[in-house]
């Protein structure tokens, strides 16, 4: 029996939820993608570069970008969420709130009149490592292309400037938010992940020691467009980082906070090794580990770090980072298993490898009957009409997201065809 609506609807608009949503329109099918942030691209939008290959994200996330404005059966919500899905498969209906941007992109915004401002507000896309202003462009790469009011955090003056000195049109300081509701006949879930909070490893000092970050800040911290425009200084006292940590599995693998193996970290933690490496040819990287976990053809990438005389693996899991009060650099406590010896070494920097949890960890897809396990991950196939694809269902990374959200369109649309 075939299905009446042939509408698709896709929530969460990182690499997964772009590729099942672009999969599925260039196939002939409606589609919806709804996206809680004012851009697409999710986490990978964040990264500096891409294993294995080490591309920065935008050569992949261009080309996207590109099929969505070439494909007109495609709407994107933005700053938007589901509230409310009920019915079946063919015959769903969903609630969506879209939260104001102010910004209406019926008139462009001069950047002369956005530097005459003066009220700020930290960088969501920076980790919070640095300041940006109240009326701000999310990154260079943003899709769709367009500035953001935060218009809570607008100072009176700022906000004359605007009114007097911007397009008229431009800005819409009276927009509310807006619930709207749409009939769709299948939904791919695919809301992703956020780090685990390092803060609660008390004993590694994320929030107590300035110099300890974690390795998402880290993928900011090299990036050009980061917070210090890529150069590897230390966030305390801006000094370079010559020597360098990584506490690989910060939190995972452990009953006290994340049992479970984040399947990325260790990948992610080599590539950030290759970072320093290439940044500066005097800096040294150590890298704490349990067990190097690559995988496949990623196996060659650890081999290769293996033989550099710069990189050093030390097996044994951080007990304890402590700072010096006087220089803020950091003393690693660890036990080095193969060698049964005891460590203590000092850095610069300690990157804390946190893992992955999914969002449906705190926040669940707004439907009745879906399954989650006892992490929050959601449980594939549940429910007829609903798939899920990338980190709500595992960790992965993108490579292995992008097949599962092919194959979740494959399944919306066999849904849809009965
Ligand atoms: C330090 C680190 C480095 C990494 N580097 C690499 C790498 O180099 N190569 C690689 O292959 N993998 C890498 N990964 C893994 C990679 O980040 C993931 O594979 C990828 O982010 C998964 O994409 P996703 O779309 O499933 O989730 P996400 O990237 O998390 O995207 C989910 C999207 O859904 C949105 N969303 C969330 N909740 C809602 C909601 N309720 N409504 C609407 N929208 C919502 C989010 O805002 C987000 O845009 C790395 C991981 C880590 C931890």
């Amino acid at each position: 029996m075939t299905l009446e609506n042939k509408t698709i609807l896709v929530i969460g608009g990182g690499i997964s939820g772009i590729t099942a949503a672009v999969e599925a329109a260039e196939v002939g099918f409606e589609v919806i993608l709804i996206e809680k942030e004012a851009y697409l691209g999710g986490r990978v939008a964040r990264t500096y570069k891409y294993f294995p290959k080490m591309c920065p994200p935008s050569c992949g996330m261009e080309i996207n970008f590109k099929r969505i404005r070439n494909n007109p059966r495609i709407k994107v919500l933005t700053l938007s969420e589901v509230t409310k899905i009920t019915g079946d498969a063919g015959n769903f209906e969903v609630s969506v709130r879209k939260n104001p941007r102010f910004v209406t992109g019926r008139t462009a915004i001069p950047s002369s009149v956005v530097d005459k401002l003066s009220s700020e507000i930290d960088s969501d896309f920076n980790l919070g490592m640095n300041q940006t202003k109240a009326l701000y462009y999310p990154h260079p790469m943003a899709f769709p292309p367009q500035y953001v009011l935060d218009k809570e955090a607008l100072s009176p003056e700022d906000r004359a400037i605007l009114e007097n000195e911007c397009g008229e049109g431009a800005i819409d300081f009276d927009q509310q938010p807006e619930e709207l509701t749409f009939k769709v006949g299948a939904i791919i879930a695919a809301t992703g992940w956020s780090p685990y909070d390092a803060q609660k490893m008390e004993n590694l000092g994320f929030g107590r020691c300035e110099n300890v970050i974690t390795n998402v800040m880290m993928e900011r911290l090299s990036d050009q467009t980061g917070p210090t425009q890529g150069r590897l200084i230390r966030p305390s006292d801006q000094k370079e980082i010559k020597n360098i940590a990584f506490a690989q599995c910060a939190g995972s693998r452990d009953e006290k906070f994340l049992p479970y193996c984040s399947a990325v970290c260790c990948m992610g933690s080599l590539k950030q090794a290759r970072y320093v490496l290439e940044k500066d040819p005097e800096a040294h990287v150590s890298i704490f580990y349990i067990d190097i976990r690559t995988i496949s053809r990623h196996e060659k990438f650890y081999y290769d770090l293996l033989e550099n005389d710069r990189v050093t693996f030390i097996k044994g899991k951080v007990a304890k980072v402590a700072e010096d009060p006087n220089t803020q650099d950091l003393l690693i406590e660890a036990e080095d298993s193969l060698q049964g010896a005891k460590i203590h070494q000092t850095f610069d920097l300690v990157v804390l490898a946190t893992g992955v949890v999914p969002n449906t960890a705190h926040a669940k897809i707004p439907y009745e009957g879906l399954q989650y396990d006892e992490y929050g991950f959601i449980r594939p196939n549940g429910v007829k009409g609903i798939y899920s694809a990338g980190c709500i269902q595992r960790p992965s990374d993108v490579s292995r997201c992008v097949r599962q959200a092919t194959g979740a369109a494959l399944k919306a649309i066999q849904c849809l065809k009965g």
